[in-house]
């Protein structure tokens, strides 16, 4: 492992402040993917600002009705906890679909939405990746790609976003708060805070440079019948081949993103309208410019049948 320098901040402001302050630092607070990258030296970060102390793991009910997550909040806290599981249902689910228990105790909100992609080339720092080392190239093109995107790729990275979290915070329309480093705030749509790979796969996400994540705001709840499926390899501890996330209205309209497909959890708006059409009709607009490897073609039909089954278990 590579040395280096290592602070606590006191202040979320203080803590972007260092970041701005000092090249190549990093935020650190569960550390269940960072640690595990530094290991590897797939990330060496010359500085670490331990962020567990910003008093940022409360979950509280705003004036408007809305719910406001703190970044430092475990992801086991927020799955639990009584306003969530009756009124957001899917980001229960999807947590409780997670990782394991222990690293669920361990992992925060913000660092669900901020964890990077668990494509195997990424990993293997013998192989070619755009995303780990730029302009070296991508070894799942052409390389074994079951577990890849199949929509929104570009030629440079075909890699997905792992988090379950994220679809349904997708899915619920979420805000991401942040603390930049001049002291200013902002609130990023959960639709506009993770990128495409287009021909910066090492950019994942809206962030500036040093700018922190202090909470995700959840709208006031949508109602509705909140499903949540992951289709994995194994019963648990896997990441999603695909994951779906509904939230069905008694009227039939609804709203509907998946994971496992796409660097970002993807949703299309448009697609929604076709739910009078079942899952074949989302779907057909949904995944209308997918673009499969031989590997992993068997998502599409694989996204539609758990489609199909998360839309008649929420019908009833
Ligand atoms: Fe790297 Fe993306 Fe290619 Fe995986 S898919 S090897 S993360 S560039």
């Amino acid at each position: 492992m590579k040395p280096f320098t290592y602070e606590k901040a006191t202040s979320p402001a203080e803590a972007a402040a260092a970041a701005a302050r000092n090249k190549g630092a990093k935020f650190v607070a569960g550390g269940t993917n960072l640690l595990d990258l530094m290991k590897l030296q797939i990330e060496t970060p010359a500085h670490l600002i331990d962020i567990n102390d910003l008093k940022l793991d409360r979950i509280e009910t705003t004036a408007n009705g809305e719910l406001r997550i703190g970044a430092l909040v475990r992801n086991t806290d927020l799955a639990a906890h009584g306003s969530v599981r009756q009124d957001y249902g899917v980001l229960s689910r999807a947590l409780l679909a997670g990782a394991s228990g222990q690293l669920r105790n361990q992992a925060t909100t913000a660092g669900n939405l901020l964890q990077r992609t668990r494509c195997s080339y990424f990993y293997d720092t013998n192989q070619p990746c755009n995303k780990r080392n730029p302009g070296s190239g991508c070894g799942a093109l052409g390389g074994v790609s079951r577990q890849h995107a199949i929509i929104g790729v570009s030629d440079a990275c075909i890699a997905t976003h792992p988090s379950d979290m994220a679809v349904a915070m997708r899915v619920l329309d979420a805000m991401v708060d942040t603390v930049r480093p001049d002291g200013t705030t902002r609130t990023i749509p959960i639709a506009d805070f993770h990128t495409l790979p287009g021909t910066t796969p090492h950019i994942e996400n809206a962030l500036a440079p040093g700018e922190l994540i202090v909470a995700v705001t959840l709208p006031r709840p949508a109602g509705g019948v909140h499903v949540y499926r992951k289709v994995r390899d194994r019963a648990s501890y896997a990441f999603a081949l695909v994951s779906v996330a509904v939230i069905v209205q008694p009227d039939g309209t609804g709203r509907v993103a998946l994971g496992g497909v796409a660097h970002k959890p993807w949703r299309v708006e448009a697609a929604e309208r076709a739910m009078a059409r079942g899952a074949k009709g989302v779907v057909s607009v949904l995944l209308a410019d997918a673009r499969t490897t031989a590997d992993n073609a068997f998502k599409v039909p694989l996204v539609e049948r758990a489609l199909a089954s998360v839309l008649s278990e929420a019908k009833g």
